[in-house]
């Protein structure tokens, strides 16, 4: 890792599990580009900036600061810093419009059921007309609610229209998955996270619609591989709840009018905090910032050694 380069070795504890901090995509994506850079890298010993634009040439070297990282690459000042998290906000920016294109066409869910033969056309029509008339509910509550269906049944229904499992509770960890994402993204997106298993895959519930966009930028942000299921309804409502309660690691909101605005208040929150890492993802309409302040030696980060900042741009 490269903080750990310029710190000089550090052992790992014997009986690690886990490295110190997980690379990720970005972190890979980062060291490629540090490969262009050529004869002014040299593992190990001195890093170079990692702001290709970077004008301060050797001088770096006189700069005493082994702080912040961001992405897998130190930068030698505040204006590298600046310089890369532009290049970041743009890259999340740009990529929102392709992650939108995932989304794939889902068969009615009455119709599915039909298919199925789990109900009839009349059932069918009578929970159409009363979702109608009241305005609010969806589809399986009706037919749940006319007795047309077990909610097990409509669970199932959505699981095939959504091709994912159905995710049970057994084990659910609140506590220990409450560093994996802002609390913020458990409540607006509807998110449960529910446990994870040999210590790289994280199951993920919902209520009824899945996020794929949530789930990739939890994927490239822990380096976990997230499964995403629903939970059935009335089970997914108070274990919701009860994740709610759990700490998370606190969270910054920065609302800022355009993607110049966002990559400024971004790389002053890298500057001030100096984290010995630092990710970014997009998450449908903001940016997350996570800063790591001390190292991570399991999947997930200890409680408190992580700073999060969520970045809403206006008018978006
Ligand atoms: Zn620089």
């Amino acid at each position: 890792m490269p903080f750990l380069n310029r710190r000089g070795p550090v052992p790992e504890p014997p009986g690690e599990r886990y490295p110190v901090l997980m690379e990720t995509a970005l972190d890979a994506q980062n060291a490629t580009a540090r490969k262009g850079l050529g004869a002014r890298f040299r593992p190990g010993m001195l890093e170079v900036c990692a702001n290709p634009g970077c004008g301060s040439g050797w001088l770096h070297l006189w700069r005493s600061r082994s702080a912040p990282i961001f992405e897998g690459g130190w930068s030698c000042s505040a204006e590298c810093t600046a310089a890369r998290m532009l290049a970041a906000v743009s890259r999340e920016l740009d990529g929102r419009v392709s992650a939108g294109e995932g989304h794939r066409h889902r068969i009615p869910l009455g119709l599915l059921m039909l298919r199925q033969g789990w109900i009839t056309q009349d059932q069918l029509r009578m929970a159409l007309k009363a979702q109608r008339a009241a305005g609010t509910g969806r589809l399986g509550y009706w037919l749940v609610r006319q007795r047309a269906v077990s909610e097990p049944t409509v669970t199932r229904a959505l699981s095939l229209q959504w091709s994912c499992p159905v995710l049970s509770l057994e084990k659910h960890d609140a506590v220990g998955l409450a560093a994996v994402m802002p609390r913020l993204f458990v409540e607006a997106f509807g998110a449960l996270p529910l446990r994870l298993a040999a210590g790289r895959l994280m199951y993920l519930g919902f209520e009824a619609n899945l996020d794929p966009v949530l789930a990739l930028a939890i994927e490239r942000m822990t380096g976990l591989r997230v499964e995403s299921g629903l939970v059935q309804e009335s089970l997914f409502r108070p274990a919701h709840a009860r994740m709610l309660e759990a700490r998370f690691p606190s969270v910054e909101l920065v609302e800022a009018v355009s993607g110049a605005a966002a990559a400024h208040a971004l790389a002053r929150a890298v500057e001030r905090a100096r984290p010995i890492a630092s990710r970014l993802a997009g998450v449908h309409n903001c940016l997350w910032l996570r800063m790591w302040m001390r190292p991570q030696h399991g999947p997930l980060p200890e409680s408190g050694s992580v700073l999060d900042l969520v970045c809403s741009i206006g008018g978006q």
